[in-house]
């Protein structure tokens, strides 16, 4: 199943709703940053929640960064996602291991620690929006339903899943976001809450064959569910060569001239999808050029 993104609405509007199944971006996600089980899951649930928040962005080129940082072991993450399912991401740092929380699971609350999540949302005004709350769990899927609750004022439910293979490659990744509207019943709300006490996790629905479709029509199948909109997902990075450039000429004529002065070629890194830029000296010559 490629991964895509969906969003439904239910009981007439009271409820919103967003599912992704995001398996191949969080396994290129691993490979291109060579992440370690543990931040492969972190990682792999904040770039699921990256692809259907961006989704619920308006704008054609609105941006919406999600950041934690925590003062445990990973350090924290970074995922930016567009509105038309492009989504990137990294963590800082991606080789660390931990052993098995309490629940024999991996242990993504612990490699985060205690920690703040931002969310930013560049909408095309002078100063993005920006959204930060203290980190519940470092679970990342009850951070983002806390952040929703004291940010944004709307009651959520944030369900985000990594399921590894044997050899650590991503078996299933998904999740779903549900809110409820201004107005819902009461009915409404007691109904959503028994329901969703039945569900089991995300990637277990997903690994005995259910799509987003099936998961929401699970959950909200009996509020009148009405999917509204289907789109691909994937891990995309924008970077290019004469990006790198740009950000090198940023860094001041006096670094590039030390750079020139050693008379070797450097390498520089894309933090988002680890792939390397190289840069000769006569190259660098030319950059120091431009930075006149
Ligand atoms: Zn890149």
């Amino acid at each position: 199943m490629a991964d895509y993104v969906i969003r439904a609405t239910a009981a007439e509007g009271q409820i919103r709703a967003f599912a992704a199944t995001t398996r191949d971006l969080t396994e290129a996600a691993r490979a291109a940053h060579n992440t370690s089980p543990v931040a492969t899951a972190a990682l792999g649930r904040l770039l699921t929640a990256g692809v259907m928040m961006g989704y619920d962005m308006k704008g054609e080129d609105d941006l919406l960064t999600l950041k934690i940082q925590g003062d445990g072991p990973i350090g924290g993450l970074t995922v930016t996602a567009d509105a038309h399912g492009n989504v990137k991401g990294y963590a800082f740092n991606p080789s660390v291991m931990l052993p098995p929380n309490e629940k024999g699971k991996l242990d993504v609350g612990g490699a985060l620690g205690v920690g703040v999540l931002s969310v930013i949302k560049d909408i095309g005004l002078k100063e993005p929006y920006v959204g930060q709350t203290i980190l519940v769990t470092g679970e990342i899927a009850e951070d983002l339903t806390y952040y929703y609750a004291t940010s944004e004022q709307t009651p959520s439910s944030v369900a985000l899943g990594v399921l590894m293979n044997k050899d650590n490659t991503v078996r299933q990744a998904g999740g779903f976001i549900l809110q409820l509207m201004p107005g819902a019943s009461e009915a409404v709300i007691s109904g959503l809450e028994a329901k969703l006490k039945e569900i089991r996790s995300v990637t277990t629905l997903l690994d005995v064959g259910n799509t987003p479709e099936t998961i929401l029509q699970y959950i909200l199948g009996e509020f009148g569910l009405e999917i509204n909109d289907k789109k691909p997902a994937r891990f995309f990075c924008n970077c290019t060569k004469s990006r790198v450039e740009k950000a090198l000429i940023s860094v001041g004529k006096k670094e590039i001239q030390e750079m020139i002065d050693d008379g070797k070629p450097i390498e520089v890194n894309c933090h988002f999808c680890g792939r390397n830029y190289s840069f000769d000296v006569e190259e660098l010559k030319e950059i120091l050029e431009k930075a006149r």
